[in-house]
């Protein structure tokens, strides 16, 4: 038997070392339980980093993907195919887009992030205004604009013209967004700086902002996108429209896809012939899964679902939690003198896969279609979770 240590070895001697360690080499998983190598069972709360928006062998993905498997999986962008065109149709249809919006398939998120730059750059101007906070990629473009340093500094220089202001400073984004501005990128709720909302007023003042300076206002719903927040994208709830919206991670439940969204004519012939691409985008394996997904989520009533169920999360009051952030199922909670890393590890123990997000908050990003019984069952173990990680990391109650 090839246990998960042996394959961790394995690892080690075949891989670039940029992920570290993996926790748990995975064999399987079956809706919103995963097994590993060795047998053990976890509960997926973190979903493949809010990827597997179905959980794990839906049906409706599967029989998808097998099926498109069987006639076509890719025909190049010299030819399309009806799975890329219906997804489009699909995905401007739940994004309310406005005649003359359009598509641009990608691979990953980075890629739709590096769709948006290009775009921008089309306006004339080059500066970019992002967000204090930020994750946009790990592309160099992309990296310009996410703000940790960490990522960032080892590449520099990095594309330059780009400016960084703290997330729900009405000020700092008067003060930034200019008439040489050519887009301001953000993220409705910035899942890796700890799932941090912003409020709908500043959404609002940056919708406002960017029309009136000439700028295009650039949404990364890569994360909180295709029903992660409980609407179909997170902005929506503030009611408005972006002129471009990227995309990635839930889209092919698993399958690797990623998309720009342009809204409106003059925002989408922005981009002309030739001045864009890339050989795998919109395959139809790839768009076969996307459309099983926005069909699953509405025939499944999801978007209603993840409302209902992340209400759960809503409080949290348990002695070491400080409190609880997010919307729908893209959730953190802030522990209260316990390292996230040791409550992650517990709870790894107690068979729950969770991410510590930052040093002092986990974050929970399930599978869309998780059941209240297995959310609540994170729950009810958690504080005992809490227990252990304080018992391990020697913190004193
Ligand atoms: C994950 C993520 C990206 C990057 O997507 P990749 O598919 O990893 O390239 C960009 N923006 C946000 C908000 C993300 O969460």
């Amino acid at each position: 038997m090839t246990t998960g240590d042996d394959l961790l070895g394995r690892y080690a001697g075949a891989m670039v070392q940029v992920f570290g360690t993996p926790q748990l080499v995975l064999a399987s998983g079956h809706g919103c339980w995963v097994t590993d190598v060795d047998g053990r069972r976890y509960l997926d709360l973190l979903s493949g980093i809010a990827v597997n928006a179905l959980g794990h062998g839906h049906p409706a993905l599967v029989q998808a993907v097998a099926k498109q498997a069987e006639s076509a999986i890719h025909v190049s962008n010299f030819f399309t195919s009806e799975p890329a065109i219906a997804l489009a149709e699909r995905l401007l249809e739940v994004a309310a887009a406005p005649q003359g919006s359009g598509v641009f398939f990608a691979n990953s998120g980075a890629e739709a992030t590096e769709a948006a730059i290009k775009l921008s750059r089309r306006t004339g101007r080059h500066r970019i205004v992002a967000l204090e906070g930020s994750f946009h990629g790990r592309t160099t473009g992309a990296l310009a604009l996410t703000h940790k340093a960490a990522y960032r500094e080892p590449f520099e220089p990095l594309i330059p013209g780009v400016v960084f202001v703290p997330p729900n400073d009405p000020d700092a984004l008067r003060a930034a967004v200019d008439d040489r501005t050519a887009a301001l990128f953000v993220e409705p709720v910035q899942g890796e700086a700890g799932v941090r909302e912003l409020s709908p007023d500043y959404l609002r003042l940056a919708r406002e902002l960017t029309s009136a300076r000439g700028a295009l206002l650039v949404v990364d719903e890569i994360q909180t996108g295709i029903g992660r927040t409980g609407d179909w994208f997170a902005h929506q709830a503030a009611g408005i429209v972006p002129d471009a919206m990227t995309l990635a991670k839930g889209l092919g439940g698993g399958v690797p896809i990623g998309a720009l969204v342009t809204f409106g004519p003059d925002v989408t012939t922005l981009l002309s012939a030739g001045q864009h691409g890339t050989t795998f985008g919109g395959n139809p394996l790839a768009c076969a899964a996307g459309l099983a997904v926005l069909d699953t989520i509405e025939r499944d009533h999801l978007l209603e679902h993840v409302r209902r169920v992340g209400a759960l999360l809503d409080h949290v009051e348990l002695d070491g939690v400080a409190g609880t952030r997010g919307r729908g199922l893209l959730r953190a909670i802030e522990l209260d003198g316990i390292p996230a890393p040791a409550v992650m590890a517990a709870a790894r123990d107690a068979g729950f896969i969770v991410n510590a997000v930052t040093p002092t908050a986990l974050r929970l990003a399930p599978p869309l279609v998780i059941s209240e019984d297995e959310l609540q069952g994170f729950l009810d173990a958690l504080p005992a979770i809490l227990e252990a990680a304080r018992a391990t990391s020697g913190v004193t109650p």
